[in-house]
């Protein structure tokens, strides 16, 4: 495809052509003491400077295919006819005040079709696998990556089998099933579920999903930084949070920016504020130690979406974080469920745990003046509170019985004290 410049190993720094490497470096390969060989897709950005401009996009559809310049699908690819994309940017700064900060935005990607952020990489992936001519697609998942593949797949018509650990949300096994793809829930971890899945894509010929190791996956998370930066251009904010799983999202995320920088349509770069939950936190404590490869721990965090014990692209997201002059906070599962409730109840934004535990490692960091009072702040709610109605109830009081008498009502209202002035 002409407008791939190369896949460049962020490892050893090699040049690969598309047809030289179909997943990682073929000299690094991926090794579990911490040698990933992850590929970064590198544009022809001059040739590309010439589709891709101000004007293209004040024409462009709303959705991530207005950046199919820079995407890695040839110009004629069949795309998914789901909607994805260009989700709303909302502003509270009342909140904000609240809080301590200038300004507070919220891009809620769980509006997207399945209902996380990941949807921006399955269809790019499931597209990719349409032109490479496979039939089957797998992934192995903590949830949303695998329902997302399985809407997609259902979408394009391609079959997909799914790796997902047992003890995955019911809400996101449901899309599974209903999108009828083919389920097989693994008695162990993530990680486990992971090699399983990467031995059986090479065993039988399925096109494999897994962001970790699939260098156009990324390129299909990027579309959240292109976006923001577009519908933030000229007010980009001082601060891009996020949860941080595997990495993926985050260093996604700063290349969209990035690339919307060198294309000239903005003029400043956020810095990013990567969180993690404390039970699943290699990626905050390399950050902190200052290594460039993460030690993996058993994840252990209500947020499942990010209970990576082995994150696989640790070497993008901690480069990410770093030049972008970023910070990495850990918070626990009860500061999670506390910022899905207080966020759910100001704004009228519903994120899974990982959705809004970018929020909680924001609150941190008001705390800590890592965001300072006079800073504008950008969170990615990465997930849809619907996936995972278990962890919304433990966050919130339950309801209160009554009989049907207007004296239980009376009673109640009188409890709650006046009217909201
Ligand atoms: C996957 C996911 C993340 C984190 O993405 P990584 O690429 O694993 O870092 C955050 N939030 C939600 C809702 C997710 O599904
Ligand atoms: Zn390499």
């Amino acid at each position: 495809m002409e407008k791939i410049a190369a896949l460049r190993c962020v490892e050893c720094g090699k040049a690969f052509r598309e047809d030289e490497a179909m997943y990682t470096c073929p000299s690094c390969g991926t090794r579990p003491d911490g040698g990933w060989g992850i590929l970064d897709v590198e544009y022809d950005y001059e040739r590309q400077a010439r589709l891709f401009h101000k004007d293209h996009l004040q024409r462009a559809e709303r959705n991530i295919w207005r950046y199919l310049p820079i995407l890695p699908l040839a110009d004629n690819a069949k795309l998914p006819s789901l909607q994805i994309g260009w989700t709303p940017i909302m502003e509270f700064p009342e909140l904000a005040r609240r809080w301590g900060i200038a300004n507070l935005y919220l891009k809620d990607d769980g509006r997207l079709p399945t209902g996380s952020f990941k949807d921006r990489a399955s269809a790019v992936g499931t597209a990719k696998a349409v032109e490479l001519g496979f039939d089957t697609i797998c992934c192995a998942s903590t949830g949303n990556a695998a329902s997302s593949l399985a809407g997609f797949s259902a979408n394009l018509g391609l079959r997909s089998y799914i790796f997902v650990p047992a003890h995955a949300p019911e809400g996101k096994v449901a899309q599974l099933r209903i999108f009828k793809s083919n389920v097989l829930l693994v008695e162990g971890t993530y990680d486990e579920a992971y090699y399983l899945c990467q031995e059986a894509a090479e065993a039988f010929g399925w096109y494999n999903r897994n962001c970790a190791i699939n260098p156009y996956l990324i390129e299909g998370k990027k579309t959240a930084g292109l976006e923001a930066a577009e519908q933030m251009a000229g007010k980009i904010p001082d601060w891009v949070s996020v949860a941080v799983g595997d990495g993926c999202t985050i260093a996604g995320i700063w290349k969209g920016f990035v690339e919307m920088k060198r294309f000239g349509i903005i003029d400043k770069l956020p810095r990013l504020l990567g969180v993690q939950a404390e039970g699943a936190q290699p990626i905050f404590e390399a950050f902190h130690a200052g290594d460039e490869t993460v030690r993996p721990r058993r994840p252990e965090t209500l947020a499942d979406s990010i209970a990576v014990g082995q994150p696989r692209n640790q070497t993008k997201a901690l480069r990410a974080i770093r030049e972008s002059g970023g910070a990495m906070v850990a918070v626990s599962d009860e500061e999670i469920l506390s910022a899905m409730y207080e966020l759910a109840q100001k704004t009228g934004v519903f994120g899974e745990p990982a959705g809004v535990t970018g929020i909680a490692g924001l609150l941190r960091a008001i705390t800590d003046e890592t965001v300072k009072s006079t800073e504008t702040v950008l969170h990615i709610v990465s997930g849809n509170g619907l996936k995972d109605v278990r962890s919304a109830q433990r966050a919130c009081p339950d309801a209160r019985r009554i009989n049907v008498s207007l004296d239980d009502v009376r009673a109640i209202v009188a409890a709650d004290g006046p009217r909201p002035a």
